[in-house]
């Protein structure tokens, strides 16, 4: 049968996909998508909240910002994308495997599925040989680093009641040194300069408890925190403490600021915690947290995200809109990296723009353009996107380092690591984000589907 042309851009669908056609007409859906909106202009001092967002296209795009990208992840990229476009698919495939992970990957069919696609799109993989693998590769790509992460996660809701006390600490113990070995050989994985990412939460319901009660840690996992930094300290590794939910966030707070006071002292940048800006609270948690460096001699280090809990944490306490929101991350944002201009007590502060949004990344790259000019001193500024995500934003952002008006951008990307068992609580998170950003899906679709055509037919993007 001979194969159709794309009515519009003329491809051959034999190009994109040695399918059966109905696959190969699902792949092309995605090609033509809505045209960009108008351009606004973003600079630090006209950047208002009160505005309309800037919309995601308004992201200045070179030409080829995945020119580099090998042709299996572009591949990949893009079956990942067009699934996850599906709503009703991506509903589907996510209550299934949330009622049942372990039959779904024990079905052979699924599992090829799930392990070339889905696993090998957003995981680094379970061995040290294949980490290390993963990680150069991304290196490759020109990222300054990776943030790693152990994707093993403890099942809260299967709890084991012990019925006496010596039972309960042993288990304890049990998960304390279970979280411990994973993390730290997450740090003997990466290389001086990279990041670990880690949750307390995954130490264990003991732990999970102690945070809900406001408690500070327990002598295991006291010791085990330290064993954790000392390691990472001597390693050159960074440590980032995950956010997450509201209940056990204050305790997280607590236990990662009493770190940052040990560890990091003369200016060393080993433990950052993370501050979700969808929080009310999160902007005056902040400033309180840099009063405390500022008073207590140690630099501040901050992953800003905007939060992931929006499904479960307590509604009233996060932000309304997601205007607000976004007006909160750029506002904490930019004090971050002008804290120290005006005031020569203002502490060191290390900040990883965790995010996806084009908007606050664009609103920080002009803001520090602005200080190159101006002979300004800059902060410590990185930015971070998960692996398998917003590859176009991530890429541009590593193309960008040449221009004379420019700071070196650091880029890192973030992966979990572990076996396609304890990775999938992470995997259904990341469909379940990529069915909540419609847009952004979308503009990752767009710049995949433009590198497929520029390969297929070089030049055929006109300037
Ligand atoms: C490297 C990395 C590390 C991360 N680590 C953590 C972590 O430790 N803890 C954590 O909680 N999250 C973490 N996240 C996820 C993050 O919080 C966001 O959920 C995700 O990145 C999407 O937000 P965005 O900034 O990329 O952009 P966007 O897609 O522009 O923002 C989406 C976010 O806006 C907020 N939002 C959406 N609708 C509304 C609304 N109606 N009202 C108010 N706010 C709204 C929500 O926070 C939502 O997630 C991490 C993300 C990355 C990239």
């Amino acid at each position: 049968m001979a194969l159709p042309l794309c009515s519009r851009c003329r491809i051959s669908l034999k190009h994109i996909s040695p399918k059966p056609l109905p696959l190969a007409l699902v792949l092309t859906r995605s090609i033509h998508l809505p045209p960009s909106a108008p351009r606004r202009t973003l600079t630090s001092a006209t950047w208002d909240p009160k505005q309309p967002p800037v919309m995601l296209n308004d992201y200045p795009q070179p030409q080829r910002d995945l020119e580099k990208l090998p042709l299996a992840v572009l591949l990949r990229g893009i079956i990942m994308q067009s699934a996850m476009s599906h709503p009703l698919l991506m509903d589907a495939a996510s209550a299934m495997a949330r009622k049942n992970i372990h039959m779904l990957t024990r079905n052979a069919l699924l599992r090829f599925f799930l392990d070339k696609i889905f696993y090998a799109q957003f995981c680094a993989g379970s061995t040290e040989a294949e980490i290390k693998n993963t990680v150069s590769s991304l290196k490759a790509l020109g990222y300054k680093g990776v943030i790693t992460a152990y994707a093993r996660e403890v099942d809260h809701s299967n709890v084991t009641e012990h019925s006496t006390t010596a039972e309960q600490q042993s288990a304890h113990q049990e998960h304390v040194a279970q979280w411990l070995q994973g993390t730290l050989k997450g740090i003997q994985f990466a290389n001086s300069g990279d990041f670990v990412a880690l949750k307390f939460t995954g130490a264990g319901p003991e732990c999970v408890r102690l945070l809900e009660a406001g408690k500070e840690p327990d002598l295991v996992m006291a010791d085990a925190m330290d064993k954790i930094c000392e390691t990472a300290k001597a390693q050159g590794v960074r440590l980032l403490f995950d956010a997450e939910h509201h209940v056990q966030q204050a305790a997280i707070d607590a236990w990662t600021m009493d770190l940052m006071e040990t560890y990091n002292q003369n200016g060393d940048l080993v433990v950052y915690n993370t501050y979700q800006m969808y929080l009310k609270e999160s902007t005056t948690t902040l400033a309180k947290h840099l009063e405390r460096a500022r008073s207590g001699k140690f630099a501040l280090g901050v992953k800003l995200v905007r939060g992931a809990y929006i499904n479960s944490d307590p509604r009233h306490l996060i932000h309304d809109t997601k205007r607000e929101t976004n007006a909160a991350y750029n506002n904490a944002a930019r004090i971050l990296a002008t804290q120290h201009l005006n005031d020569p007590s203002a502490p060191k502060v290390g900040v990883m723009l965790a995010t996806h949004n084009a908007e606050s990344i664009q609103m920080m790259r002009t803001l520090r353009q602005e200080q190159v000019q101006k002979q300004q001193p800059l902060a410590e500024v990185a930015y971070a996107q998960l692996m398998g995500m917003a590859d176009e934003l991530s890429l541009s952002l590593t193309q960008r380092k040449n221009n004379v008006d420019e700071e070196n951008i650091q880029v890192y990307k973030y992966t979990v690591w572990g076996t396609m068992d304890e990775c999938m609580m992470y995997l259904l998170r990341r469909a379940d984000e990529n069915r909540d950003a419609v847009d952004r899906s979308l503009l990752s679709q767009q710049a995949l589907w433009r590198e497929l055509r520029e390969r297929l037919f070089p030049s055929s993007i006109s300037a």
